[in-house]
């Protein structure tokens, strides 16, 4: 097995990058005591705190309180790789889940997310190193040919060929070379951003407009009611509209905890090398994906560097979030073999840091955000592995389930479908374990050229034989 040369650590780069431009500012303060507020928000990650400027902007005269666990960009929204699109590149997958109407209005919905984005910082004055360079997905190995035909289809078939350009091998080659890329499939709708500056410019935002936040302050418990309580460990928070931001610790929630689950990703970051990008023509800002299911991610970052990810953590268990999610060495050491493999023209690029995350993955890979019935607690989550962008919907979504409106983001499919239940645990725990297993197994022995053990192969068969989306190749 490869070896990682760092071990993984938090806080990621990102955000201590992010903490040291701002002069590394104590936490706001805790909750002590008990505290009122119109609507309080738990989570002070990306979905947290659109919702928290979604509802400013929206009705202004709302008391907002936002409740960290830790301080705002603690979770993936700090760690995160930092590709930011909405649902085009994801056709394909989305197509069969929703149907053609459907999954085009939540892709139209998604090309609001960049330009969202883009004109929030610029009106803002942020620089969160937004790079609309597009996304490339790549094959790597024979048996990733198809995932490349099919995303090409799927928009073809939608009169969309636009937002999925088929490249050759040399095409591909224009943009990026390595000897291992065999063609691939172009995105326009993706940009990269530093995931620690977003974050933190958020909070600033919320800041700003007014938003209560309490750091280091966990909400241990949830009690409904008019008001409803959130409970603390220094004081209590009263409040009638209440939003669950808290992602992948949702998965530990009775409510949310059947239609989702939580696996592990991992990145690795190299030393600046902006010559060594020169040489091999990666200088585009392209983010990539590779065509695994477990799939590598990978970018350039203005100083240079190289961001290589990947998907193919530790499957959680009852949503507890423990160092699975951040310690995990194989998972480091997996990615810094992509690396190798993926990019060899880099040579021996030093990698520097490595740190990982809980991706909260629903039943059919897209995320859900939902008011709890008979309640006003809402909540989203699921976004499964591409929450950055879609966070920024979440946020729109979640203001107007608050709201009680009934309009164009609450009829989005997002918030409007019924979300496949997973098995119950510890049959998730272990089933999804041994799909995890398998399906690494056949993807190592494809890109190896070898035929994967047909016990890997039936294994890796097993989700959509019973209809479920998680872990399917
Ligand atoms: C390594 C990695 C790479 C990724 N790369 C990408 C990518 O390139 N593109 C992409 O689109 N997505 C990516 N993702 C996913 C993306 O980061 C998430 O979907 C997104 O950040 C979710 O934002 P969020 O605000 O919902 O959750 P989070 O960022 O997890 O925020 C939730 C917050 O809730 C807090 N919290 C939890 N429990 C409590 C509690 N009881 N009380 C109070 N606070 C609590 C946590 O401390 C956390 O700060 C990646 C994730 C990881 C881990």
């Amino acid at each position: 097995m490869a070896s990682a040369s760092v071990v993984p650590r938090l806080p990621s780069w990102w955000l201590e990058q992010a903490l040291a431009a701002e002069g590394d500012p104590p936490p706001a303060v805790a909750l002590a005591g008990d505290a009122t507020a119109d609507v309080a928000i738990v989570g002070g990650g990306y979905t947290g705190l659109w919702t928290a400027l979604a509802l400013r902007e929206r009705a202004p005269e709302l008391r907002i309180a936002l409740l960290e666990a830790e301080i705002c960009g603690h979770g993936p929204s700090g760690r995160n790789g930092g590709f930011v699109h909405g649902y085009w590149a994801a056709l394909a997958s989305v197509l069969p889940v929703l149907g053609e109407e459907r999954a085009l209005e939540l892709a139209r919905a998604g090309e609001r997310i960049i330009p969202g984005i883009r004109a929030w910082a610029e009106a803002r004055g942020e620089d969160v190193w937004l790079r609309e360079g597009g996304m490339l997905e790549v094959s790597a190995a024979p048996a990733q040919d198809g995932g490349v035909e099919k995303a090409v289809a799927a928009a073809a078939r939608v009169g969309r060929g636009d937002q999925a350009v088929a490249l050759t091998r040399g095409e591909v080659g224009q943009r990026i070379s390595s000897p291992v890329f065999r063609g691939g499939v172009f995105y326009p709708e993706c940009a990269t951003v530093h995931p620690g500056l977003l974050v933190r410019a958020l909070r600033r935002a919320a800041l700003d407009a007014g938003v209560t936040l309490h750091e280091e302050t966990p909400v241990t418990g949830v009690r409904a009611g008019s008001p409803n309580e959130l409970q603390t460990p220094g004081g209590v928070l009263r409040a009638p509209e209440v939003v669950l931001a808290t992602n992948a610790a949702l998965t530990g929630w009775a409510p949310a905890a059947r239609n989702m689950t939580n696996f592990g990703s991992y990145v690795v970051l190299t030393e600046p090398a902006p010559e060594a990008l020169a040489e091999i023509g990666w200088t585009g800002g392209e983010a990539i994906v590779d065509g695994r299911m477990f799939l590598h991610y990978f970018r350039t970052t203005e100083d240079g560097r190289v961001l290589m990810g990947s998907g193919s953590g530790p499957i959680g268990y009852g949503g507890r979030i423990d160092e699975r999610f951040s310690r995990d060495v194989p998972t480091a050491a997996r990615a810094e073999a992509g690396l190798r493999r993926l990019l060899p023209g880099l040579g021996g690029i030093r990698v520097e840091r490595a740190w990982g995350g809980p991706i909260d993955v629903s039943a059919d890979h897209l995320p859900f955000f939902r008011t709890q019935p008979g309640t006003r607690i809402h909540y989203g989550a699921g976004y499964s592995g591409h929450g950055v962008g879609p966070s920024w919907l979440g946020g729109q979504i979640l203001a107007s389930l608050v709201l009680g409106a009934d309009d164009e983001w609450t009829r989005l499919p997002l918030a409007a479908r019924r979300v496949p239940r997973l098995p119950p645990e510890p049959l998730r725990r272990v089933g999804g374990g041994l799909v995890r297993w398998a399906i690494m197994a056949c993807e190592a022995a494809e890109e190896e050229g070898r035929q994967p053990r047909l016990a890997a192969r039936a294994a890796a068969a097993l989700p959509r034989l019973l209809g479920i989306e998680l872990g399917t190749r």
